[in-house]
């Protein structure tokens, strides 16, 4: 019988926690805040735009959202955020993705201050993650390390595959089941032979953004799946992996919705609280 890692009540733990922390720092005089830069009108970045505002509000982090036309010009993107990096009272700051096509993404992820980039997809971030000695991990694969530990499911000495290898969700996702000692494969496009390599993981990560990918043969008997994808099919969300063909081999595995998605506001409000508490030397 397999079991539902369920995000929606992982999440709300975090939150819990996070909201806990924010009082604890209010109590003692500090105020937590968050920046959310938003360029253009493409309309799911608004919706997670506005979900990252209800989620500060409800944990009472200061959330101030910029939000600027589509013209907006490189010179202008990165004004607004020399001035953040600069204002004591803005803790995080996140540049909402994708830009529109004339914004140079990477130059602007450059530009947020490490300090400030909850994200972490700033260089000194990313490299900090390489080392194993870090602030801040990207939202998505910190949320999934938090299900693994929140299940007591043990990653030492297991065999972990991830399919996919973006900067935001399958490298990093990669290097985090590393370091808790896991023996990682973070397979691809080019992967060959991927169905035998998939159905070796004691824990797979589906990281695709393509629907029902991965299929009842990619995965061993008893494995822990954990769906990230996020996609849209006849007006419904499904994920990566053909949940019903797959979920009576797994011992967990994460639905979509309500798994791996609300997970990852969650961690960015996390990493708020300690780039406020580093800024603050709490920690
Ligand atoms: P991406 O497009 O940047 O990367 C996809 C990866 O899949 C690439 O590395 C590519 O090599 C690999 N891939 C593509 N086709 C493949 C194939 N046939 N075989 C093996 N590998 C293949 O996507 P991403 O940003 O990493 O996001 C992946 C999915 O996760 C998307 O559905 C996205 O919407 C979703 N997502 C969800 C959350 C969340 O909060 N739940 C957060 C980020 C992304």
């Amino acid at each position: 019988m397999y079991k539902i890692i369920d995000g929606k009540v992982i999440s709300a733990s975090v939150k819990e926690r996070v909201k806990c922390e924010v009082e604890k720092l209010k109590q003692n005089g500090i105020s937590v805040g968050l920046a959310v830069i938003i360029v253009g009108e493409d309309p799911a970045s608004k919706v997670y735009v506005a979900n990252k505002k209800k989620a500060c509000e409800a944990l009472g982090i200061i959330s101030e959202e910029y939000a600027l036309p589509e013209n907006t010009t490189m010179q202008e993107l990165l004004a607004l955020i020399d001035t953040l990096n600069k204002k004591p009272t803005v803790n995080g700051i996140l540049c909402q993705l994708p830009l529109p096509k004339h914004l140079d993404e990477q130059m602007v992820i450059n530009a947020i201050s490490p300090e400030k980039d909850v994200d972490a997809f700033h260089p000194a971030n990313v490299g900090k993650i390489m080392q194993g000695d870090f602030d801040f991990v990207p939202c998505t694969p910190a949320g999934i390390m938090e299900m693994l530990d929140y299940e007591g499911i043990d990653i030492a000495g297991k065999t972990c595959v991830v399919i996919g290898r973006s900067n935001i969700v399958g490298k990093p996702m990669g290097m985090l089941l590393l370091h808790k000692n896991g023996t990682v494969t973070i397979c691809h496009s080019k992967t060959q032979n991927l169905k035998e390599v998939c159905a070796s993981a004691d824990i797979l990560v589906a990281a695709v953004g393509r629907p029902n990918f991965v299929t009842a043969d990619m995965v061993k008997e008893n494995a822990v799946v954990i769906d990230v994808g996020i996609n849209r099919v006849d007006g419904k969300l499904v994920g990566d992996v053909n949940f019903d063909a797959v979920k009576d081999k797994c011992s967990a595995i994460t639905p979509v919705p309500g798994g791996v998605g609300p997970m990852t506001i969650a961690m960015l409000m996390q990493n708020t609280v300690t780039a406020a508490k580093k800024q603050n030397k709490v920690i």
